[in-house]
């Protein structure tokens, strides 16, 4: 395999798990209790045995805690950042289409964003938009 080839393989791994990420993170934010490896594949319409085969992957990682019985737990200190940086950018991502970009802030463009978006590009997004609190959808843009 070509190193470009590896390279991008392992951006996609590192995204896709974002994504599994940010879906726990979102559930958590309404109140879903307990949660459920059907509930992260319904928000992502992925099927339930590659959500599930993604879940342990995710645990193995230290990044949750994950049984059948009792669910997820979004309790890993690794996890709950990588989720957190990921709503924030989104969040952050849907202001900047809307209010600068004149681009719908529900476009698909705004997924592809948020996950290339630094420490260092967010501050400078939030700085831009004067600080907002709440995203498009009225809800809070985490603070980390
Ligand atoms: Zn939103």
């Amino acid at each position: 395999m070509a190193i470009s080839e590896k390279i991008v393989l392992e951006k996609h791994d590192t995204e896709n798990e974002q994504m599994y990420l940010k879906a726990i993170w979102l559930l958590e934010e309404d109140k879903v209790n307990p949660i459920h490896a059907s509930e992260v594949a319904k928000l992502l319409k992925i099927s339930l045995p590659s959500t599930v085969e993604m879940l342990k992957k995710l645990d193995s990682k230290g990044l949750l805690k994950y049984s059948g019985r009792e669910g997820i737990l979004l309790n890993k200190p690794k996890g709950r950042k990588i989720a957190e940086t990921v709503v924030r950018n989104l969040r952050l991502a849907e202001l900047l289409f809307r209010d600068v970009l004149k681009i719908d802030p529900n476009s698909d463009s705004v997924c592809r964003f948020e996950h290339v978006i630094t420490d260092e590009m967010a501050g400078a997004i939030r700085k831009l938009l004067g600080n907002p609190q709440k995203c498009p959808h009225g809800k809070a843009i985490p603070v980390l």
